[in-house]
């Protein structure tokens, strides 16, 4: 009688064989923010890194940031290609209609950056003039609703500065803290007060209550441990350190 030999392969080694879900907590910005996300050579770096990191580090699970441009931060974790978006991202009844928001985690708004040669005296001076603006964000519909005209829209408040720099736009609309990073060391110009008030939170796909409970967990316990405000002083001194690079 012959030998039947039976060959098994270990259906718990095929399993593990090219695993597409690894059970990180993925999260998605856009790196183009200082201080809240910056490129530390290839590495996203910023508080809003380190607010999503310490969400995984609650949940137990590894953490992967990754950057795209803003007008796909949003749109990422509501397909689900992320978990958390956290990218300076304003608090708006707009956006509440398709993702979930944290609780905030700072108080902020936008300013205009102007050429101290061309100085701000007030919205009214805006009308008319080429305003840049990084597009998809609360700068462009400031320019769309109050100002009832079209941005020039770039990807970076960076950019934005660029084409201020180089007369292609009038002014530029920012956040208050890009837009600092953005005129560090440029002496020709200048930052009006806000003329929003915004805060900023984590979004997150909506019907998600637990998620959505630990990270309001995580930011309270960030806020009350004074960590937050560490951070917030840690990352703009080093992305005002890079910009000066
Ligand atoms: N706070 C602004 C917004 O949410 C800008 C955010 C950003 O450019 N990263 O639209």
């Amino acid at each position: 009688m012959k030998k039947l030999i039976l060959v098994v392969v270990g259906a718990a080694m095929l399993a593990g064989c090219g695993q597409k879900d690894d059970n990180s907590l993925k999260m998605i910005t856009e790196a183009t923010f200082p201080p809240y996300e910056f490129l530390r050579g290839q590495e996203i770096a910023g508080i809003d890194v380190e607010i999503c990191r310490a969400v995984a580090q609650k949940l137990n699970r590894p953490f992967k940031a990754e950057t795209v441009d803003f007008d796909f931060v949003i749109p990422a974790v509501i397909s689900g290609k992320a978990h958390l978006a956290a990218a300076g991202i304003t608090v708006t009844e707009d956006r509440k209609k398709n993702v979930d928001f944290s609780i905030p985690y700072v108080k902020t708004g936008i300013v205009v950056i102007y050429k101290k040669s061309n100085p701000f005296t007030g919205k009214d001076q805006l009308k008319g003039k080429k305003i840049g603006v990084q597009s998809g964000t609360t700068s462009e519909t400031f320019v769309l609703e109050q100002l009832l005209q079209e941005p020039e829209r770039t990807k970076s408040p960076a950019e934005a500065v660029a084409a201020l720099k180089s007369g292609r736009v009038d002014f530029v609309i920012a956040d208050i803290d890009p837009a600092k990073n953005c005129v560090k060391g440029e002496a020709e110009l200048a930052l009006s007060d806000f003329i929003t008030s915004e805060e900023y939170a984590v979004a997150i796909r909506k019907g998600q209550p637990e998620l959505l409970k630990a990270i309001d967990e995580t930011i309270t316990e960030l806020k009350a441990s004074g960590q937050l405000d560490q951070w917030i002083r840690q990352f703009t001194e080093e992305s005002d350190k890079l910009k000066g690079e």
